[in-house]
């Protein structure tokens, strides 16, 4: 290990520096060290001999800027998508697929080591896909204006500047074709995106979904005004040429917000869900619910969360953070009780609905703050087997940690999309009695730094 830096920094702004890249940061930055003090260089890969010139300097980071490449990585390739320098959406391109997934992995255990101070726990080599490109069903596209014309594309990095684009390579080619049509469309029509610093204008954002199995394709405008313009053109033109076309909906969003959509949703035509599968289990899914964005991985990640769970039909299982029922009706397959809690009304809705559509009567399902309902289900001597928690970013709340450690259960399985706080959350359940068994990556969001994971959790 390099030891850490103490003091004021070694280098100060402008500095030229050669170092060599000894890490990735979560964010897909290089990392390299010059006296133990971490220099973060965007664009740059561990293995790499560069030289940087510094732009920033903290007590503790700095960062730099690529200049020049004494030595580049073999795991270095061109990015396919022509716009991957600007955009923010992706941060791996750059980086080999297999070198991509080995990064994940180590991520993982880094992370688990430092903050879980969980050094020997397994970390198993990250769940790839075969195709890691065009996997998203669901893209969320602001619209913007340049010249006078709109514009519509993702934000740049670390920035709210709308990069305009032709085709994003990660997400359907449905949602180019959905995407490239509203720009022309509205343009013709004069419909006002919406500007964001003067929070005026109409159209905030074009919102795509499609269903893997079913091909059903739902398109979603987002207005800041009550009114979508022109509302009956844009439905006829999508219906000319999105041939699956299933649902076009209206939600009206009119705070000044990061958050994509407002609360008032009306379907302007055909259905107000689109369906589609997870291995056996049918999903109906609305405008506003959570489903995850990678379908095909999203198959691995339940069948693991499945194989972790272990039940043998005689199980009661509690799924905290159930969203529409998603891994809840995936167990209850195989369990004798599912217990699902989701603090989103309309998700828990949801759930009961996709529950009827499946046939499955052993799960029931409870709107609320996990922290809050599942105390309460201990207090009736609810007991379950086994917990399955699928927290936000943010992992999992203490006092439902705390709940858990006095429920006991055989079993816990921690899906999360942040290691960060997975980390810290099984250091908790080690300290209450519990022993992280092994814990898998599975890349549910390739070129993007983002990392998924599942873990097996046991009481001691
Ligand atoms: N398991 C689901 C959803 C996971 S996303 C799936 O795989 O599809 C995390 C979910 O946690 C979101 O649906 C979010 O609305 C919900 N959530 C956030 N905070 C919560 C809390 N305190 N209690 C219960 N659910 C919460």
């Amino acid at each position: 290990m390099t030891k850490k830096h103490e003091g004021s920094p070694p280098v100060q702004k402008n500095d030229l520096v050669e170092v060599v890249i000894e890490d990735l940061t979560h964010e897909g930055h290089g990392v390299a060290k010059v006296n133990g003090y971490p220099l973060f260089i965007p664009n740059s890969l561990p293995g790499e001999k560069i030289e940087a010139k510094v732009v920033k300097t903290t007590k503790n980071y700095g960062f730099g800027r690529l200049l020049e490449w004494h030595e580049k990585s073999p795991d270095r390739v061109t990015p396919p998508c022509y716009i991957y320098d600007r955009c923010g959406g992706c941060q791996l391109q750059h980086l080999d697929y297999d070198a991509q997934l080995k990064a994940k992995q180590k991520q993982v255990k880094d992370v688990l080591t430092r903050i879980g101070k969980l050094p020997d726990v397994s970390v198993h080599p990250t769940l790839g896909m075969e195709d890691p490109w065009r996997y998203r069903n669901k893209s969320q596209v602001p619209v913007g204006t340049r010249d006078g014309s709109i514009i519509a594309g993702f934000y740049a990095k670390r920035s709210h500047e709308i990069v305009d684009m032709e085709e994003c390579i990660i997400s359907g080619h449905v949602s180019d074709q959905v995407v490239q049509l509203v720009k022309e469309k509205a343009n013709q029509l004069g419909i006002q995106p919406y500007d964001e610093i003067r929070h005026k204008g109409i159209l905030r954002h074009v919102l795509i979904r499609y269903g893997r199995t079913s091909g059903e394709v739902m398109v979603v405008f987002v207005t800041r005004t009550n009114e979508l313009p022109h509302a009956n053109e844009l439905v006829d033109m999508l219906k000319e040429n999105i041939t699956s076309l299933t649902s076009v909906v209206h939600n009206v969003n009119n705070q000044k917000t990061n958050v994509i959509m407002g609360n008032k949703t009306t379907v302007l035509w055909g259905r107000e869900v689109i369906y589609d599968s997870i291995d056996d289990i049918q999903f109906a899914i609305s405008a506003r619910s959570f489903y995850q964005v990678n379908p095909v991985q999203t198959e691995v990640l339940y069948k693991k969360a499945l194989e972790y769970a272990q039940l043998t039909g005689e199980e009661t299982v509690v799924d905290a953070y159930c969203g529409i029922g998603t891994i809840s009706l995936f167990l209850a397959q195989k369990a004798k009780k599912v217990y699902g809690v989701e603090i989103v009304e309309q998700a828990i809705e949801d759930a009961k609905k996709n529950a009827e559509l499946n046939g499955i009567k052993n799960a029931e399902f409870k709107a609320g703050p996990a922290e809050v309902v599942i105390p309460k289900w201990h207090d009736q001597g609810i007991k379950a087997d086994v917990i399955v928690v699928d927290p936000p970013r943010k992992g999992c709340d203490e006092a439902l940690l705390s709940t858990i450690i006095e429920m006991k259960p055989k079993r816990v399985v921690y899906v999360s999309c942040n290691p960060g706080t997975l980390a810290r959350d099984l250091r908790v359940l080690e300290d209450g009695g519990f022993r992280t068994v092994e814990v898998q990556p599975v890349d549910m969001f390739p070129q993007t730094s983002h990392v998924e994971c599942v873990s097996l959790i046991e009481l001691k």
